[in-house]
């Protein structure tokens, strides 16, 4: 069965002149579940109140209401880029994480006691608000989208590493070893140590801010892998019910007409699919930034998206509301969308 799934920001949707006709359109869409914007780098996007408020009215019109946080921040600016007015620093107490060059990766946050602590903080004002699932977006990682080797090359980030493995690099004698050109096996190993350290803070983070009563959710970024301290199996391991949203990136027609893109598509998701096997998956159908993908090509990505085995469709758009055209194709489609489910789920 398919089931669809949006975010909306408690405060707009609650002063939001159009709000009644939003709430029709997201019905017709098929949509059951609105993720409210909860915990953002360091930030509460909402009031208590305005939480409050907006999760009772979901669930009087209907809807099933559940929270969505930015745990460790963003590179650049996701929610808006039109908009400057959106504050991204993370809160002062916290540290910037820092790249293999020494710099300070804006706006992302190392993890670290103090994030890991307010972002615990913030869970337990989820499980008094009710709700039962909360999902980390992007970016629960410890680098940007690449290929390459990431992490957080901070003082602390760099302390830490060499008294685990009893080592005695600085940040210029890791990342020459990490980056070499023709690597030893030696530097093999030391690759290998790296990844698993990253990918502990990341699984760390989500055993340490697991609430009881509430289900965790990471959502991975195209092609997320070891490199970026992201490891599904280890994480599946340590949390049973982990929900996970595949990584897709392909946010606008510019990045999505080509055929190789969506074979790049849909190579990210089966790879994420497989590393989760038995965990309640989502899909990343994101439009971003707005309009920037057609109606037309949305719903071709959920076309790929459910033939690639997802079910839980996760609309998302920044902080711009989709505009009535993307629900009414929604809603167009949703029969031909269901029939394409229950297809592929009779050939399973
Ligand atoms: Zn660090």
């Amino acid at each position: 069965m398919l089931r669809f799934n949006y975010s909306i920001r408690a405060h707009e949707f609650l002063n939001d002149p159009e709000r009644a006709q939003k709430l029709r359109w997201m019905k017709e869409a098929h949509v059951s579940t609105l993720w409210i914007d909860g915990y953002f780098f360091g930030h509460y996007d909402s009031t208590w109140e305005e939480m409050v408020q907006v999760k009772q009215l979901l669930e009087t019109e209907g809807f099933e209401a559940q929270v969505v946080s930015v745990p460790v921040g963003h590179p650049g600016n996701s929610l808006d880029p039109n908009d400057e007015s959106l504050d991204l620093k993370i809160p002062d107490h916290w540290s910037y994480r820092i790249d293999r060059y020494g710099k300070p990766v804006h706006y992302c946050a190392c993890i670290n006691d103090a994030m890991i602590r307010d972002n615990r903080e913030a869970m337990l004002r989820w499980k008094e608000l009710g709700v039962t699932r909360v999902f980390f977006d992007d970016d629960l990682r410890m680098g940007n989208w690449g290929h390459e080797i990431t992490g957080c090359f901070c003082d602390s980030c760099l302390a830490a590493f060499n008294e685990k493995y009893r080592h005695h690099f600085d940040r210029v004698q890791l990342t020459a070893r990490l980056f070499a050109a023709s690597p030893s096996e030696e530097d093999h190993r030391l690759q290998e140590e790296w990844q698993e350290d990253i990918c502990q803070k990341v699984k760390r983070f989500l055993v340490e801010t697991k609430v009881d009563g509430i289900q965790s959710g990471i959502m991975v970024m195209h092609d997320g892998c070891r490199y970026h301290g992201i490891d599904l199996p280890l994480l599946r391991q340590e949390i049973p019910d982990l929900l996970v949203r595949v990584g897709e990136s392909h946010f606008c027609d510019k990045d999505f007409d080509a055929s190789s893109e969506k074979l790049s598509l849909l190579q990210s998701i089966t790879a994420h699919s497989k590393l989760a096997k038995g965990l309640e998956l989502y899909s990343e159908s994101t439009v971003f930034p707005a309009n920037s993908l057609t109606p037309e090509n949305l719903i071709h990505k959920i076309e790929l998206e459910i033939a690639a085995g997802l079910r839980n469709i996760f609309l998302m758009s920044g902080t711009w509301f989709l505009s009535e055209p993307y629900w009414k194709a929604v809603k167009e489609s949703y029969p031909l969308l269901s029939y394409l489910a229950e297809i592929c789920d009779k050939q399973a």
